[in-house]
């Protein structure tokens, strides 16, 4: 069952930023891309996604890095949390300018966001063994 008013929340390890959204995520998925890796210092990161207007910062504010040509990484200044990303433009044909992506552990209920595949496995770390049987895309 899902509820469109149902109203989610999360935030960063200090509290200092807090955001908010309606409904259930639009999808959920872990990445195995470098650029994530690299973000977020873990072996992969999972994701979640809203509609942008649907995705509120309700505290503090969020510090963004663009860490390639129209792609802003969102964290916490004050402790470093990574948060958000965003896309400024369509990649490579594949048009997320209207969604708002949010790490999953940054939920105040992780659990909300079960995750329905991997992306970018080609990128996986050979020390990362999953047997969950999720789906599994060499890209996105
Ligand atoms: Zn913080
Ligand atoms: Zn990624």
């Amino acid at each position: 069952m899902t509820n469109d008013d149902e109203r989610h929340e999360g935030g960063c390890f200090c509290g200092a930023v807090r955001y908010a959204f309606r409904g259930p995520p639009e999808w959920s998925a872990h990445c195995h891309c470098r650029s994530c890796q690299w973000a977020t210092g873990a072996g992969f990161a999972t994701w979640c996604a809203t509609a942008k207007s649907n995705f509120e910062v309700t505290a503090g504010r969020i510090k963004v890095a663009e860490t390639s040509p129209g792609i802003e990484r969102g964290f916490c200044g004050d402790c470093g949390t990574s948060l958000t990303y965003m896309a400024r433009r369509v990649l490579e044909g594949q048009d997320w300018t209207d969604q708002a992506w949010f790490l999953a552990p940054t939920l105040d209920d992780p659990s909300i966001a079960a995750p329905s595949g991997h992306v970018y496995v080609s990128h996986q770390q050979p020390w990362v063994k999953l047997d969950d049987g999720l789906p599994r895309f060499e890209e996105f």
